[in-house]
């Protein structure tokens, strides 16, 4: 197999700021002699950015507003080139010397992103989750036609990955994909009422961004994962099962027909499955500690509970019905999570609101990217509509 290593690969960090973002640069950092940083891009992390900018030199940078360009000029060197807004973004994307983009944007903004590096036929190291929850058919299919390698990063889809590798996909029986179940796991659902922002963002087991993080606490992210594997694997909606498993050690599982299942454990680091995804098929020595099972006292694992967390059941039931309601049910969640962190909505009504909207659409079934755009406005504004009566 040809090594990833062969000449130093020029790698395109989007959404660098980012808690995804930020762990890329720690593993990139390690390998100086095996990566090069040609593009940083935030929205509006300006402070983070320069800094970035200053230690790593890319050639190119993008943030969303002009001014910030403006004043990041400078940090750049001569060759250099600052890009911004949505359409600097695709333009960079355009730039030849690029090998590989990880896109660690968060939520919807990574759908055009994330078709512009796939139109240049790039590798990509895939981290954002809501673009395949969108669009996942119309990805994938684009993907092919550009022959543009998607490597997932998301900690269960890269297990799944690995699992795969060098099996048959018609043979595939079940996906196991793990959660560890979040910061309320214990809780009684009705205490989930009047919730703080600060304990729904106090995840048990891993450190994210704040969007990531709320999903993580009523289990919409385990849903936004649901549609993620549907997509990356082609495998159906019956053939995934949701298993809590609160230590966070097997990262997803699957099961082949002769009932052999396969499993990928690993310390809980995004560091780990984020490094596999820039330098697979090679793997490089751990960052973090292996798995010590001379210490590990137990694996657990239980059924998830589909009446205190009903996101899980939504995504469940925008994977069987497809079309744009994937679309929906994401726009729809991205505004609550919005109205829940602006304190304008709380977080035990996030899966009424959704469903609310749900209910109201008239699913496309084959949907092009306008017919996605538009159910996504659409939800949007539905959303906004639930939450304000
Ligand atoms: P984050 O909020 O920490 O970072 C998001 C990054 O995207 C920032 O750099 C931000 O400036 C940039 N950004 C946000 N909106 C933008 C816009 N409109 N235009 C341009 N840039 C924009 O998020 P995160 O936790 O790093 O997650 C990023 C993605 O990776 C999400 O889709 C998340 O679901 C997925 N993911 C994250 C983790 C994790 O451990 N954090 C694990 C698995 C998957
Ligand atoms: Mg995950």
């Amino acid at each position: 197999m040809n090594s990833c290593f062969s000449k130093i690969k020029r790698i395109a960090i989007l959404g660098s700021t980012g808690s995804i973002g930020r762990n890329a640069l720690r593993v990139v950092r390690n390998y100086p002699d095996k990566f090069r940083v040609v593009a940083l891009t935030t929205g509006s992390d300006i402070a983070t950015l320069k800094g970035q900018l200053k230690e790593f030199r890319p050639d190119y940078a993008c943030v969303s507003e002009p001014a910030a360009a403006k004043k990041l000029k400078s940090q750049l060197g001569k060759n250099s080139k600052i890009f911004q807004g949505e359409g600097g973004l695709l333009s960079l994307l355009r730039q030849e010397k690029i090998d590989q983009v990880l896109l660690a944007i968060s939520g919807s903004a990574a759908l055009r992103p994330l078709l512009a590096a796939i139109a240049a036929g790039r590798q990509i190291a895939l981290a954002n989750k809501e673009a395949l929850v969108m669009a996942g058919a119309l990805v994938m299919l684009e993907a092919q036609k550009k022959k543009a390698q998607i490597i997932p990063v998301d900690s269960e889809q890269s297990a799944i990955w690995q699992c795969l590798a060098g099996q048959k996909r018609s043979q595939l029986r079940k996906i196991y994909l793990t959660a560890s179940g979040g910061p309320f796991l214990k809780t009684r659902g009705s205490a989930l009422k009047n919730v703080s922002i600060a304990k729904v963002l106090n995840h048990p087991r891993w450190k994210m961004g704040r969007k990531i993080s709320v999903d993580s606490a009523n289990l919409m992210n385990k849903g936004l994962e649901v549609l993620e594997a549907i997509f990356l694997f082609g495998a159906s909606v019956e053939k995934i099962k949701v298993l809590i498993h609160p230590q966070a050690i097997i990262h997803s599982m699957v099961e082949f027909i002769d009932g052999v299942v396969l499993a990928q454990l690993s310390a809980t680091d995004m560091r780990i499955p984020i490094q596999y995804a820039l330098t697979y098929p090679e793997r490089l020595p751990e960052l973090s500690p292996g798995v010590d099972f001379y210490k590990l006292k137990a694996l657990n694992f239980q059924p998830p509970d589909f009446k205190k967390f009903p996101c899980l059941g939504l995504a469940y039931r925008a994977a069987s019905e497809l079309g744009t309601m994937p679309a929906v049910m994401n726009a729809a969640n991205e505004v609550c999570v919005g109205a829940f962190l602006n304190k304008q909505l709380d977080f035990s009504l996030i899966p009424e609101v959704i469903e609310k909207v749900m209910d109201r659409h008239k699913s496309i079934a084959h949907p092009a990217l306008n017919d996605i755009l538009a159910a996504d406005g659409w939800a949007r504004k539905e959303a906004y509509a639930v939450i304000q009566n």
